[in-house]
């Protein structure tokens, strides 16, 4: 789930309190390219709660074949200087495709779009819905789906293809942080079942041990052919809400379907 510190609406305290409520008994923040939620908790009762076990996390923005994919690294060793060196190679990336999108925008006429999206990121990671955000509050779009839909979704002028890592880069900087590398939400990449087979394999190859079998409220038909994958290439089985927002569409919080029997949870590989 994502909290403030990148596009999530929610205060890292704030995400652990809703889902101790929920009765969820693990979590991890997976902010877009930065682990500094974990920073603002160092000093939280509720990071350390007995009932609800906190997996360190990032969502790494990768390149693969022309294409942005989401890998999730889960239970980082949070002090790993590998891992502070790659969080400053993303924001770096962040911030130069931040200026490269802005100046599209302002090509086609929007104005003050790079200090309305710094200003929605708030100091967090800054990404594309900050820009869709101001647009919306500027009038220049009608909503959220609008603005990706012309301006910022995949294969739209905004979609600056980033010097994001290839995934074999990413996979060396979470498992070189101790961590197990997830390829994130496959279903929502628009690619065929072959590609996606594709990705699997290459992801794989460069050491990549997990798959997100669950992802949201996910048609069952989706769920199944991921679990056959994640047997078909002996990945761990992750589940995620992609949680961002209170009411968002996708998925609420700890509320998403369980993964199917036939495959190995990832927390089995944490006690
Ligand atoms: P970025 O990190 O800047 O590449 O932005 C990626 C985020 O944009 C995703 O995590 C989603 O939250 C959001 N996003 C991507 N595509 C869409 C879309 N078509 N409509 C709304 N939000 C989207
Ligand atoms: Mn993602």
């Amino acid at each position: 789930m994502h909290s403030q510190h990148s596009d999530g609406s929610l205060s890292p305290h704030e995400l652990l309190t809703l889902a101790l409520e929920r009765q969820v008994d693990q979590i991890a923040i997976t902010d877009h390219d930065t682990i500094s939620a974990y920073a603002e908790l160092a000093d939280s009762p509720v990071a350390e709660h007995a009932d609800l076990k906190l997996i360190p996390g990032c969502e790494f923005s990768c390149l693969w074949s022309g294409r942005n994919i989401h890998v999730v690294g889960l239970n980082l060793d949070l002090q790993d200087s590998g891992l502070t060196q790659a969080m400053e190679v993303q924001a770096s990336a962040r911030a130069d495709r931040a200026q490269s999108i802005a100046n599209i925008l302002e090509r086609k006429g929007f104005k003050g779009t790079l200090q309305g999206a710094q200003a929605n990121a708030a100091g967090g990671t800054i990404g594309r819905p900050h820009f869709a955000q101001y647009l919306i509050d500027a009038g220049y779009v009608k909503n959220m789906k609008q603005a990706f839909k012309q301006y910022l979704g995949a294969g739209k002028p905004g979609d600056v293809k980033a010097n994001w890592p290839d995934l074999e880069r990413a996979c060396d900087w979470i498992r070189g942080a101790g961590g197990i590398a997830v390829l994130a939400h496959p279903m929502k990449y628009g690619i065929t079942l072959t590609k996606l087979r594709k990705l699997c394999d290459e992801f794989s190859a460069v050491g990549g041990q997990g798959l997100e079998v669950i992802s949201g409220a996910q048609d069952p038909v989706k769920t199944s052919t991921l679990a056959t994958l994640a047997t078909d290439f002996g990945f761990y089985a992750s589940t995620g809400s992609d949680f961002h927002r209170p009411g968002q569409p996708w998925a609420e919080l700890g509320k998403v379907p369980a993964l199917p029997v036939s495959c190995t949870p990832i927390w089995q590989c944490w006690p």
